[in-house]
């Protein structure tokens, strides 16, 4: 039996997602087949033909999967299950949209946030907001996937193509319908991308005073985030959110200003490889896993940083 990695479909071709998916894979070693469902996808799937060890590209197009309604692209996943043991998704918003529904079709538990895998059925995932590893093994024939993306590297691409196979199939469940979609732009790299993630919290005081941080990001070509209480207070908008119930990310360097250090919020970023910590507040949490800490008033620091940098 075979392992089914499911493709995000983006315009951008940003492959780092399936990639890390397609490493998940690897560890799991049998034949790797990824599936890409969209309504034009050809050049995202000739990209993801070049990742490497992946058998084949599968590509399913139907003009209601241009959208990325759950229902419509489940209910074409669903359609491979008696082909594929394993079914791996990112464990982006999409992903945790469209593998609960597959997981639910085939009557099988799903496996979130997998962050390492033993062995074809035993699988690592966090539990109460990282502070502990549950180790699980499968008991069902079908094992659904979700792959936390930070704990994953990307595979390698390679020169040679693996097959691409093109079916083309309805797929409207007939569940929902697209109304409409608003995108936000931004010319900074996105939070989950990031090499350099600068946060704002609760002690930035108001959405305003996220300039003083944007000025200091531009400089760093960094991408800015927010605890809860920042996104709550109406700081900022919730696709900022880094944490437990927000983005989960892992990048070079993390510079939270103005955030206590919650265990939620720690959730979702623990893992960067060096964390800066800007506190008036020297008993912060927040300190505790900071590599670098700055006990002062942020409205002092972040303005000397910046003429610094
Ligand atoms: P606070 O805890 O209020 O901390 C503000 C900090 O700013 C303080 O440490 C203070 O000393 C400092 N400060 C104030 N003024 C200044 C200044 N001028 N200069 C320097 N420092 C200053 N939180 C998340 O972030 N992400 C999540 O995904 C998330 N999910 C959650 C899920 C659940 C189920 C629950 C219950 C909670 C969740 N939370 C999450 C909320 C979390 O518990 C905290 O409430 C939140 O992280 C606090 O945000 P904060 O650190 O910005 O605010």
């Amino acid at each position: 039996m075979s392992i089914l990695v499911i493709a995000e479909y983006n315009a951008e071709i940003d492959l780092s997602n399936l990639r890390k998916s397609v490493k998940a894979a690897q560890l799991i070693g049998s034949t790797i087949d990824i599936l890409v469902t969209g309504a034009d996808t050809s050049a995202f799937a000739a990209a993801a033909s070049h990742i490497n060890g992946v058998n084949q590209v599968v590509v399913v197009k139907d003009s209601v999967l241009g959208q990325p309604l759950a229902e419509n692209h489940a209910l074409v996943i669903t359609k491979f299950s008696a082909d594929y043991e394993h079914f791996i998704f990112a464990a982006t918003s999409w992903g945790k949209d469209v593998a609960p529904r597959v997981a639910g079709s085939l009557d099988v538990a799903q496996f979130s946030d997998v962050i390492d895998i033993e062995s074809a059925d035993v699988f690592v995932r966090p539990i109460y907001a990282g502070n502990a590893m549950a180790k699980v093994k499968a008991c069902c024939a079908k094992k659904v996937l979700t792959i936390r993306g930070t704990a994953f590297s990307e595979a390698e691409l390679s020169d040679t193509a693996a097959a691409v196979t093109v079916l083309k199939q309805s797929a409207d469940a007939g569940l929902s319908s697209f109304v409409s979609e608003e995108l936000s732009k931004s010319e900074r790299p996105s939070i989950t991308a990031a090499s350099i993630i600068i946060s704002g919290g609760r002690g930035m005081q108001n959405g305003e005073n996220f300039s003083i941080l944007e000025r200091v990001a531009d400089k760093l070509g960094a991408a800015i985030g927010a605890s809860r209480a920042a996104v709550d207070a109406g700081f900022v908008p919730n696709d900022m959110q880094i944490g437990q119930t927000g983005k989960v990310v892992a990048p070079n360097l993390y510079i939270a200003v103005g955030i206590s250090g919650a265990i939620q919020h720690l959730a979702g970023m623990k893992d960067s490889k060096v964390i800066v910590a800007i506190n008036k507040d020297e008993d912060a949490p927040i300190f505790q896993i900071a590599d670098y800490g700055l006990v002062g008033d942020l409205f002092d620091i972040m303005p000397e940083l910046e003429a610094a940098l």
